[in-house]
């Protein structure tokens, strides 16, 4: 397709600065500069008619674009959504959040796991508190707890700078167009295919180039069975035209779930229940509180199963079973808390689940005990 006036001047300078490397695959024919251009104008107007209509989309205000690329890190975007809604609503900028006392913020970011994003924020907005949001991107960069994409994406979506952000989606994505079979998930191979993506990005509009890309990956071109049918880059795409979508991505040396059990304890006298808080210097989630296991109450005494659940953090699909049980008096390193105030204090997703688990027996034995 071809482009019109200044859109095709722009691009064209581009790519005046694309590597050596990029330069002698385009001049074999790997992806000619007229094919990256139509990519790029095919990619645009279908992400401007097809974008999904997400809250973090309708703003350009950097802080807010932050804590959904944050968000986003490790978590799906539907379940992103109510989590970022409340979380603006309660700290809806730098100084907000720099401000909240830690035991809020880690309530509000329960449920979303992975609890260094929600420290970094905080350790990040003290430093942005008088100063605003940095428009630069080596100083968002710079920033606790953003890494190169992150830095890409916020740099691009919130100030029009020209960088690739480049996610999970957009290594699919890329290793798909150019037919590449560098493994996406070496340092290298994230490094080779961030050149790839540079050498494609609009500099016109590279916030919603960037974002086509990850929304192509996460919508049409997925690790299943791609909508090649439905594709903006279906006419350059190198896999789809040699049949071969689904020989990419190549990843090498995936690590094995590592499969393990647990028990937990569920003691509770009338409206407390026993728990212990995780110290500071914890790696794992310093300050939340969970629910004792063996290594905390070794003379427990487990009367009668709860049921089981499965929880998966990283490489480990952790088996909970968990059990009524009683302490007696010695109650190691626990303290009662108040069940009720459960939903305002930091508690792991594993407590959660535990808590669905004990309110369905309850509700179980209720509806048993009208039937009878
Ligand atoms: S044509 Fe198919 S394989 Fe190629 S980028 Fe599009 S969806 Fe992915």
């Amino acid at each position: 397709m071809p482009l019109s006036g200044s859109k095709k001047s722009s691009r064209q300078g581009s790519l005046t600065s694309i590597d050596a490397e990029i330069r002698q695959r385009t001049s074999q024919g790997v992806l000619s500069k007229s094919e990256i251009e139509e990519l790029q104008t095919a990619l645009l107007t279908w992400f401007d008619r097809n974008k999904r209509d997400l809250p973090w989309r309708r703003t350009k205000d950097p802080y807010s674009i932050w804590i959904s690329e944050i968000m986003l890190q490790q978590t799906r975007v539907s379940a992103v959504v109510p989590f970022y809604e409340r979380f603006l609503a309660r700290f809806p900028d730098c100084r907000a959040l720099a401000e909240a006392p830690e035991d809020d913020l880690l309530a509000h970011w329960a449920g979303l796991g992975y609890y260094h994003r929600a420290r970094n924020l905080q350790k990040a907005a003290k430093e942005l508190r008088e100063s605003g949001f940095p428009a630069d991107y080596t100083a968002i960069r710079a920033l606790p707890g953003i890494g190169e994409y992150t830095s890409a994406a916020i740099a691009s979506i919130a100030f029009e700078l020209p960088h690739a952000s480049v996610d999970g989606n957009v290594l699919r994505v890329l290793s798909r167009l150019f037919a590449d079979a560098t493994d996406i998930g070496s340092g290298p191979g994230r490094k080779h295919f961030t050149k790839l993506a540079e050498a494609l990005l609009a500099r016109d509009r590279p916030g919603a180039f960037n974002q086509g890309m990850m929304e192509l990956g996460a919508t049409i071109c997925l690790p299943k069975n791609p909508q090649c049918l439905v594709c903006p880059g279906a006419s350059i795409c190198r896999a789809r035209r040699s049949g071969r979508q689904n020989a990419f991505p190549v990843k090498l040396g995936r690590m094995k779930m590592v499969e393990e059990r647990r028990r937990l304890f569920w003691i509770q006298q009338e409206q407390r229940l026993l728990m212990w808080q995780r110290p500071q210097e914890s790696r794992l989630m310093p300050g939340f509180w969970e629910l004792p296991e063996e290594a905390q109450l070794p003379e427990a005494k487990a009367s009668r199963p709860v049921g089981t659940f499965r929880h998966g953090i990283t490489f480990h699909n952790y088996r909970f079973e968990l059990y009524r049980a009683d302490a007696g008096n010695l109650i190691g390193p626990c303290k009662w808390v108040p069940i009720d105030a459960l939903e305002q204090m930091p508690v792991s997703t594993v407590v959660r689940k535990a808590q669905r688990l004990i309110a369905g027996k309850a509700a179980h034995h209720a509806a048993k005990t009208i039937k009878i």
